[in-house]
């Protein structure tokens, strides 16, 4: 059975509980429009709180450490993350990767600790620029979810969302043509049913992400084997997080 679109708000390092009432206008419009699955990952110091505003909409991490618990100063494991209220983690964000150094082998190891913890995964990849340019852009990206993604995963569908972000295109207001995305999203898909199997690989949800925004939602979201979006800048509103909802 096809999954709901699903469209997630990253929040980024953004947010003080002043935020809470977009949270809260977010999961009121978002009761009413219930083909569309959302979910905020706010920051760490707003998961609780976020999960205790909101009746609708999953709440999520952006990241957590690859191990159970420990010492590890200005760390935040998975299961923390879960007891605060999250259901879901970001992992392999470009920013992570680019800002901290994560490597391939980081993530799968943080979506082990998330999935034990109970959490689903939204697991993150994307080309540079530089890569786009030389046109090995759909080589480099499977190459890195084949080494970031678990080997076996029971019900993959429903635990596990891909999310594909050009990272030229994170923030920067450019987006890839639509036969770009749908080109990397199909090889994505060949690559899940390669690895999970034709049922649970064809159903796992493609996100695209970068640059989203209410006005180019609809020919992003509509394109062949987009399953949502993950957004950034414009989440932080529910007016125009909202309205690519709405485009879902
Ligand atoms: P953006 O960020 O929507 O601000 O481009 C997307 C992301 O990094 O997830």
């Amino acid at each position: 059975m096809a999954l709901r679109p699903y469209v997630v708000g990253n929040w980024k390092m953004n947010g003080t509980r002043a935020m809470l009432a977009e949270a809260r206008a977010i999961d009121r419009s978002a009761q009413r429009l219930m083909k569309v699955e959302v979910a905020l990952a706010p920051p760490f110091t707003l998961i609780h709180a976020v999960h205790k505003e909101v009746e609708e909409i999953g709440v999520g991490a952006q990241d957590c450490h690859a191990q159970g618990d420990g010492a590890f100063t200005g760390d935040i494991s998975a299961a923390m993350a879960a007891d605060a209220g999250a259901t879901f983690t970001i992992l392999g964000h470009s920013e992570r990767r680019q800002g901290h150094g994560e490597t391939d082998a980081d993530v799968l190891a943080k979506a082990g600790a998330a999935l034990d913890a109970g959490l689903q995964l939204i697991i993150c990849c994307g080309e540079t620029e530089s890569v786009r340019d030389s046109g090995n852009a759909v080589q480099a990206v499977t190459d890195q979810l084949r080494a970031s993604l678990p080997q076996t995963l029971e019900s993959a569908s429903e635990k596990l969302t891909v999310a594909y972000e050009p990272i030229w295109a994170i923030g920067t207001g450019r987006t890839p043509t639509v036969g770009d995305v749908e080109s990397m999203h199909r090889a994505i898909r060949a690559l899940l049913i390669d690895r999970y199997g034709e049922t649970e690989g064809g159903a796992i949800r493609i996100l695209y992400g970068g640059s989203v925004k209410p006005e180019n939602a609809r020919e992003l979201l509509w394109a062949a084997e987009v399953g949502g979006a993950l957004v950034g800048g414009a989440s932080l509103t529910a007016e125009s997080f909202m309205g690519i909802v709405m485009a879902a």
